[in-house]
């Protein structure tokens, strides 16, 4: 596995590939099995594999939460090596912002009007603009992204749809209790990880009662369930999946989407219903 930290030898080892086609998995490290399953995503139908490792600040929007994101590169390359990727990418900032480190103005269609767009302001131009230099760069055939995102992943497929680059879409990884794996799950304790099946217990609990209540009811119901458990509900979103706006009554394709948080650590997650496949 190459380790390339600048842009100028990424593109001289991915201009050395004739006919070969690129997947690209663009991640903030902190790598688990969510991650390597886009990984192997990318395996399956590519013949090369390039990993990003960047942690890119115009995303966030609170310098106590860029601080505080996990960061274990030595165990990520690792990982890596032990799941065949085969070029890992870890520019800084300097490389990739030329030291202008603002976010670029994408027209996201309003697909950031609610939830994350709504809840965390600028996050998705940041997101938009991180990804762009990145394909910019190294003109993948393929890039991958996880459902667990799921607004994320439908704003890069708005913004590639004019381009030659196909995004496709990996199902949200689990543990055995069904909480995502995430790298900001690093930060919780052992008792909130425990209380963090709240989340999605209350997401399979709208899906299974989605005939029986209307969204206000299960809203509701949500909320008073985490009354009782130590995360804070952010929002509880019915949206559909073409839109990302909020539905008031459950549609043909559509997810319900949670964001809570427990001791300043934010956790997001997702059911999509009756979906069309998202690739
Ligand atoms: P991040 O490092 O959190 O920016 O995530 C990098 C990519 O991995 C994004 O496309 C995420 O949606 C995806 N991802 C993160 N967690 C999971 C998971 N549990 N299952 C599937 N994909 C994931």
């Amino acid at each position: 596995m190459k380790i390339i930290k600048k842009k100028s030898k990424l593109k001289v080892a991915l201009n050395s590939l004739s006919n070969q086609t690129i997947g690209f998995v663009p991640t903030m490290g902190a790598l688990h099995d969510g991650h390597i399953s886009l990984i192997k995503a990318s395996n399956s139908r590519c013949d090369i594999t390039v990993c990003s490792i960047y942690i890119n600040p115009t995303q966030f929007n609170s310098q106590k939460d860029l601080s505080n994101y996990p960061s274990n590169l030595k165990k990520d390359i690792e990982f890596l090596k032990k799941n065949q990727c085969d070029i890992v990418f870890t520019p800084n900032d300097f490389e990739l912002y030329d030291g202008n480190v603002k976010s670029c103005e994408f027209n996201l269609n309003k697909l950031d009007k609610y939830m994350e767009g709504k809840y965390r302001p600028g996050h998705f131009q940041g997101v938009a603009t991180v990804v762009t230099k990145l394909f910019e760069i190294i003109k993948p055939n393929f890039a991958f992204f996880g459902e667990k995102d799921l607004q994320q992943l439908m704003i890069i497929k708005h913004i590639s749809n004019e381009s030659d680059i196909k995004i496709f879409s990996v199902p949200t990884f689990r543990d055995k209790n069904g909480i995502a794996l995430s790298s900001r799950n690093n930060n919780l304790t052992k008792d909130s990880y425990r209380s963090a099946t709240i989340i999605f217990k209350s997401l399979c609990y709208c899906r299974d009662n989605i005939n029986k209540y209307d969204i206000v009811t299960l809203k509701n119901k949500v909320k008073k369930l985490f009354e009782r458990s130590k995360f804070n509900l952010e929002y509880l979103e019915f949206v559909s999946m073409e839109t990302m706006h909020p539905i008031d009554f459950s549609c043909h394709n559509f997810a319900i989407c949670i964001a809570a948080t427990v001791e300043n650590i934010r956790l997001i997650d997702n059911i999509i219903i009756n979906a069309k496949e998202t690739n």
